[in-house]
């Protein structure tokens, strides 16, 4: 009996070392990316953009109850007055949300996939406006459905992508980046540091964050009256931005190899210039915070 726990042990003992071995990669990349923020004039500046944009609206392509919350997947679209839209992240086809959904089921519990409609489906012909898209970062629920939207949209819409989001990936972004490096979508050019803007898009910034992922980047969008600053997955809900609360070792020291000491300063970075009245921080997947924001939902 001795013999067989000892066995058992050693076999544990192994299977750890081996995960602790295979998450030291991971982990040393996202340490090493920690690039400087914008302070807060800057951000500004872009709501004085002539021809900036005029609207943002938000687009819900699935929604799963984890817990008695909405855990939604959301496209933001922000609107120009010549007609063009930029897509923020690109949600998820209908077998994309359900195998999402199966997956967080396994991980955190939550029902099953409750799903809207691909961008394709809830634009109509509208969807030959979207220009640009760019994604917050390049996990799957945020990136599977570029390939349906290229099947509607073909050809015509630029990328705005950071180097780090095109460049730096790990073991949970490989996917979503070869969905984005294969689809439809032509880089467009960025200038700029801190912020990078696409003379396309006036009003309209990315700032690489890195944190939740090698590659995550905060879209900022100044209208003439608010800036909308769209922070991706730093964290899951609202609550846990303002309260500056983690995600947990699990989370963030196995399944998604986080840069924690980046993420809490994103998170009381966030959480400052949230306090102006003018300036709402968007978390991807919250949608009951979303809905008290105000803004409106795309086609109402
Ligand atoms: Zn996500």
């Amino acid at each position: 009996m001795r013999i067989f726990i000892r066995i058992i042990l050693g076999i544990v003992s192994l299977a750890v070392l081996a995960l602790g071995i295979f998450l030291v990669p991971p982990h040393l990349q996202t340490q090493g990316i920690e690039p400087d923020l914008p302070n807060e004039q800057a951000l500004r500046d872009l709501m004085a953009e002539e021809d900036g944009p005029i609207a943002v609206r938000y687009v819900l392509s699935a929604s799963q109850d984890v817990r008695g919350r909405q855990l939604a997947h959301t496209t933001f679209l922000v609107e120009w007055a010549n007609g063009n839209l930029f897509a923020i992240d690109a949600g998820m086809d209908e077998n994309g949300a359900a195998e999402f959904a199966d997956l967080m089921r396994g991980i955190s519990g939550g029902g099953d996939a409750q799903f809207f409609g691909t961008l394709g489906k809830q634009l109509g012909p509208e969807l030959q406006r979207v220009k640009g898209i760019g994604f917050t970062h390049l996990h799957i629920d945020h990136t599977q459905g570029i390939t349906a939207f290229c099947a509607d949209r073909g050809t015509g819409t630029d990328l705005l992508q950071s180097n780090d989001q095109r460049d730096e990936h790990n073991f949970n972004t490989v996917e979503g980046a070869e969905l984005v490096a294969k689809s439809c979508l032509s880089r467009g050019a960025l200038g700029g540091r801190e912020i990078l803007t696409n003379d396309a898009f006036p009003g309209l910034g990315l700032i690489p964050l890195g944190g939740h992922t090698p590659g995550s980047t905060l879209f900022a969008v100044g209208l003439k009256d608010h800036l909308w600053l769209f922070s991706g997955d730093t964290t899951n809900t609202k609550t846990d931005l303002v309260n500056n609360r983690g995600k947990g070792f699990l989370y963030s020291g196995v399944f998604v190899p986080e840069n924690t000491g980046r993420t809490e300063d994103l998170r009381l970075w966030l959480t400052g210039l949230d306090t102006n009245a003018d300036v709402d921080v968007v978390v991807s997947h919250d949608l009951e915070a979303l809905l008290a924001t105000g803004m409106p939902k795309f086609g109402e």
